[in-house]
């Protein structure tokens, strides 16, 4: 009897360790799946994201040549709107303009020294003008990635070797679409908004609303559209127009990205 009540209890104590052991173990499976759901979430959401992001279409907004006071005069107005551009600058080495604008979320490009016409210049100019600044970009902290060719000047041969130092190269006049992956490694197209082409606000409308549109139809399609400042000048766009470019932009889904960004996606 007392050896029964004895085993009893042993195997009551043995069925409560039990029992405690398992409600234990049932939380710690239950904490398990409900980690593994958070964690297969947050990869989906990753991927979706990403997906969505490769679809998006949009406009590369870019400044060609160098006027630092008019371009900073907009830096917050760029901010407010959620823009970020790339300036296409003729120097000989960076300037303050250029760290202060990489700070502000935007992008440098290149554009020779002193605005050459590329295919006009000899090997040692292009040397000088094109390739040499690089480095000296670089030794400052700014890697120049992308370079946009004075006059829309180039060939075969000065792509080829262009592309040897730069990632991407981009040309003058023409409205293109092009694909992301374009951006990564090429030559792409870029269009002039300057209002030397486009004073007319109906004319203006007219050419953006088609180049959003197209834009917006295509599945991760960008095109460049350039100018060099902002304001009445001939070559550069009102304010009211640049506006007007942002507003529709955003109204059909467009992004702005820079050069840079779309080299690294
Ligand atoms: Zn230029």
């Amino acid at each position: 009897m007392a050896w029964r009540e004895e085993t009893g209890r042993q195997v009551n104590r043995i069925g409560r360790w039990y029992g405690v052991k398992n409600k234990k173990w049932k939380i710690a499976g239950i904490l398990l799946g409900c980690l593994l759901l958070i964690i297969a979430v947050i990869l989906g959401s990753i991927k979706l994201y990403r997906v969505k992001k490769a679809r998006e279409s949009g406009i590369l907004l870019a400044f060609d040549d160098y006027n630092p006071e008019n371009w900073s005069r907009y830096f917050d107005f760029f901010e407010q709107q959620g823009v970020s551009v790339t300036f296409f600058v003729s120097l000989e080495a960076p300037t303050d303009f250029c760290f202060e604008a990489m700070e502000r979320g935007h992008d440098i490009g290149f554009h020779t020294v002193s605005h050459k016409n590329v295919l006009e210049l000899s090997e040692e100019e292009v040397q000088q003008q094109v390739i040499d600044p690089i480095e000296r970009f670089r030794q400052s902290g700014i890697e120049l990635s992308s370079f946009a060719y004075p006059y829309g000047g180039h060939n075969d041969a000065t792509d080829e070797k262009l592309l040897a130092y730069y990632k991407v190269i981009r040309g003058a006049y023409f409205y293109e679409v092009h694909s992301k992956a374009d951006l990564r490694k090429g030559y792409v197209d870029a269009f002039p908004i300057d209002n030397h082409y486009l004073a007319d606000d109906d004319e203006f409308r007219k050419q953006i609303d088609a180049i959003l549109k197209e834009l917006s139809e295509n599945v991760g399609a960008v095109s460049c559209l350039y100018t060099h400042s902002i304001g009445g000048e001939e070559w550069g766009i009102t304010e009211e127009h640049l506006q007007y470019l942002i507003e529709r932009a955003k109204e059909l889904g467009l992004q702005f990205y820079t050069f840079r960004e779309l080299q690294e996606e």
